[in-house]
């Protein structure tokens, strides 16, 4: 594996559900099938892998895991399709996993820290705000929060403050998380900036859709509405200084039409 600045692109299957968990109030219970998009970036300073999709189990007994949630946003995935398999696929020494990066801790995006055990160097990246909110969440999103994925003995937090917002990982200006709270109390966003690609903006779920980047759709799923429009507004300023390729976060139509592993952007 080589340790240029890379930038893969995976998927780790899909969620069923319906518009209207996606984008508020319209199409109410006209079905939807979501991608479950998650990252690796490699470089000189220590691989990085950034959510990891869907924890492993939900290919094994997805009603088991996501007790609660699973009646609403239905995870389709095979055993291949976890973050670990796909990362061995692809050739990565799992020990070269330096940091592993949540732009929050909803179920969708916690498959890493869930196999934490096989990133024996990984450090976990989050936000204090979204830690401790995922510690004593309101009751209308606790569902979104599997404690069996990062509640556990010996997680290597690193936790960033609010004052850490546009926090630079290598100090090189690659990795850059942009706090984007609203969907989530405590998300942020990733700038990676490569040497020939430029600017790729993961905007996760600050924009699950190219209509909600468009200021045309609410997340069906929100901690505040006042905050993920004022995210969005951030990240578009953030694009638009930078020349971001913007990648929103569960995007059926755009999604495709990303390289995904073993492709990559360098
Ligand atoms: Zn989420």
């Amino acid at each position: 594996m080589s340790d240029d600045i890379r930038l893969y692109m995976f998927q780790c299957g899909t969620l069923k559900c319906h518009v209207e968990n996606i984008k508020m109030n319209q199409g109410l219970g006209e079905e939807y099938e979501i991608p479950v998009p998650w990252f690796l970036l490699t470089h000189p300073g220590g691989n990085v892998v950034i959510d990891g999709g869907n924890a492993a189990e939900c290919a094994v007994d997805a009603k088991k895991h996501w007790d609660g949630i699973w009646e609403v946003y239905w995870p389709t995935m095979t055993a291949e399709e976890a973050c670990v398999p796909q990362l061995e696929k692809l050739g990565v020494d799992l020990s070269s996993v330096k940091y592993i990066v949540q732009s929050h801790l909803h179920l969708d995006h916690t498959g890493a820290v869930a196999a934490l055990d096989s990133f024996a160097n990984a450090e976990v990246i989050a936000t204090r705000a979204e830690y401790e909110y995922s510690r004593a969440p309101d009751w209308f999103a606790a569902a979104g929060y599997i404690d069996a994925d990062f509640i556990k003995p010996g997680v290597p937090w690193q936790l960033l403050e609010t004052t850490d917002d546009g926090y630079d990982l290598f100090g090189d200006g690659v990795l850059k998380l942009w706090q984007t709270p609203g969907h989530a109390p405590g998300h942020q966003s990733i700038e990676v900036t490569l040497p020939n690609s430029g600017s790729v903006l993961l905007t996760v779920d600050a924009a699950y859709t190219t209509d909600h980047w468009n200021e045309k759709a609410l997340p069906g799923f929100l901690a505040s509405a006042v905050d993920a429009v004022r995210s969005v507004r951030k990240l578009r300023r953030i694009a638009e200084r930078s020349g971001s390729t913007v990648v929103t976060g569960h995007d059926p139509d755009a999604w495709p039409q990303f390289k995904q592993a073993p492709e990559f952007y360098d």
